[in-house]
């Protein structure tokens, strides 16, 4: 089954106003060089507008980084609804990423949520999941993953997974330069394939699972040539258009 390499960009809490500009242009420049490839690009919540203005009528894809876990508007003070992300041309939104995870305490339930809050508003949601050093050390990494993943499968069933990415992210490899071998990051991939084929083989073969953690412009290459690695979500390489477009350049050398 075709499944089409997705290069996501994740800013985190990065960017001006100028910053962006001149990042979103020179993207902008290349974009149309990778015509196999989707290309998301993920700023702060603040300047997804002016980022969506910016790269209108261009091949490049605007997410969000986060959402509420509510399905209608009311008082929910500094919170922001799916729908309003749609509403300035948002496509997909990041669900459940590690730092959102350890650092403001989602859990499993709170991400399922979410992940359903996104999908009702016609939002791609890119559910995250990865284990810490920890956790693999102690031979843990399937059994987190399978958690992870249970959650959102368990909640809403398999067939949510034709309007949504999975990026397996292992913590330990998140910003620290330390990437998963491309036969660690093939082996979860395929574990996180198989979990989703005991509930729906057609559902598994065509669901995108992207890896991240340092992936690079230099490292792209043979992560991307892994059969069941069908992109990356990239944080750091995503702040250096020459960074990330040699990624975009890799994706697209493996869909020839
Ligand atoms: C991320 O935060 O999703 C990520 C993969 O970051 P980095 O590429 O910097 O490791």
């Amino acid at each position: 089954m075709d499944r089409r390499k997705l290069i996501a960009g994740n800013w985190k809490m990065n960017g001006s106003r100028d910053a962006n500009t001149s990042l979103v242009h020179e993207i902008m420049l290349d974009a149309r060089k990778y015509p196999k490839v989707d290309v998301l690009i993920c700023p702060p919540l603040v300047y997804l507008d002016s980022v969506g203005r910016q790269i209108e009528g261009s091949p490049v894809q605007l997410g969000a980084q986060n959402l509420a876990d509510q399905q209608k508007a009311g008082a929910f003070t500094g919170e922001v609804l799916g729908s309003m992300l749609r509403d300035i041309g948002c496509s997909a939104v990041i669900v459940g990423h590690s730092e959102r995870r350890s650092l403001y305490g989602e859990s499993d339930a709170v991400v399922a949520r979410k992940f359903q809050c996104a999908q009702n508003s016609g939002l791609i949601p890119v559910l995250c999941i990865g284990e810490t050093l920890q956790e693999r050390e102690s031979g843990a990494t399937e059994a987190v993953v399978a958690r992870q993943l249970d959650a959102v499968l368990v909640s809403s069933g398999a067939a949510v997974f034709k309007n949504a990415v999975i990026a397996y992210e292992p913590v330990w490899a998140i910003g620290t330069g330390r990437t998963a071998t491309p036969e660690q990051a093939q082996a979860v991939h395929q574990f996180i394939r198989g979990r989703l084929a005991v509930q729906d083989a057609k559902i598994a073969k065509s669901t995108r699972i992207l890896y991240g953690g340092s992936m690079k412009a230099d490292n792209a290459g043979e992560l991307l040539a892994c059969p069941d690695i069908d992109g990356g979500l990239i944080g750091g390489a995503s702040l250096k258009a020459n960074e990330f477009l040699a990624i975009c350049a890799a994706a697209q050398a493996q869909s020839e």
